[in-house]
């Protein structure tokens, strides 16, 4: 079924169709900028819907639990670029790193101690090769109690420990979550992430743009990228809605 929009024909009946549609939202929201990165997250989604999008064409896929990467990462192309975006506990960080060769980031650096362990598992399975694995420090901008990532206060301090002390990582720039206000936006977090790559430049001497900001989920990532998105992450508007019932 064809579903007519102002703009253009797109099958929403399909990973493939939705995923244009996506990808066609965000290039109407970036217009006067460089054109953000679009990470489909395929969490709780079947090998065959993430071949579906990876034979339209798509490179990059998020994933929030290391079981569930290093079970499906083999079993796909080794093209994919993998970001990872979920909880990281240090003793997981091995089995991520060795599970899944094509990674390309992992999003969720949250204290020193666990930039410290991947910087070093990185290094000692990387045995002579001199790339760095990309990180990006998580923040927790909404400051909810439960909600994953660094304090904003603490940020700048943690991306300068990683460019200073780690040799095994390059900071890539940061990533939010943030919490939605009554619109189902995050407007205000995104603001804020904006005002943690200032002061992360500042700590570390990079430049604002070495810096990604990684915002921008379904409900949300059009107002991600006006503010400034260089990454949006975005599962059930390209995958469909998730099911946890079993
Ligand atoms: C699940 C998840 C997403 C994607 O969420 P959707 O609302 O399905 O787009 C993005 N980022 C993180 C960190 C997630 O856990």
């Amino acid at each position: 079924m064809f579903v007519s929009r102002s703009r253009c024909l797109f099958d929403l009946q399909s990973i493939a169709g939705r995923l244009e549609e996506v990808q066609a939202r965000i290039k109407h929201a970036s217009q006067f900028g460089a054109l953000p990165r679009l990470v489909v997250v395929s969490k709780t989604k079947p090998l065959s819907a993430i071949r579906e999008a990876y034979d339209a064409g798509h490179r990059h896929f998020g994933e929030n639990y290391v079981q569930e990467l290093v079970e499906k990462a083999p079993q796909l192309p080794q093209d994919i670029q993998w970001h990872f975006i979920g909880r990281l506990q240090s003793n997981k960080v091995g089995k991520l790193l060795k599970g899944c060769t094509s990674l390309a980031c992992v999003e969720t650096i949250t204290s020193q101690k666990l930039a410290l362990v991947v910087s070093k598992t990185w290094e000692a399975q990387a045995l002579g090769s001199l790339a760095r694995l990309r990180v990006f420090v998580q923040v927790n901008s909404s400051g909810e109690t439960l909600k994953n990532g660094i304090d904003v206060d603490h940020c700048a301090g943690l991306c300068r420990f990683i460019v200073n002390e780690c040799p095994g990582l390059q900071l890539g720039g940061l990533m939010t979550i943030g919490a939605p206000d009554s619109s189902g936006c995050r407007a205000v977090d995104f603001e804020t992430l904006r005002q943690c790559r200032v002061d992360a430049a500042a700590a570390t001497g990079l430049e604002l743009a070495q810096l990604e900001l990684s915002m921008g989920m379904s409900n949300d990532f059009e107002r991600a990228v006006v503010e400034g998105s260089t990454s949006v992450r975005v599962g059930s508007a390209v995958m469909g809605a998730r099911d946890y019932s079993e």
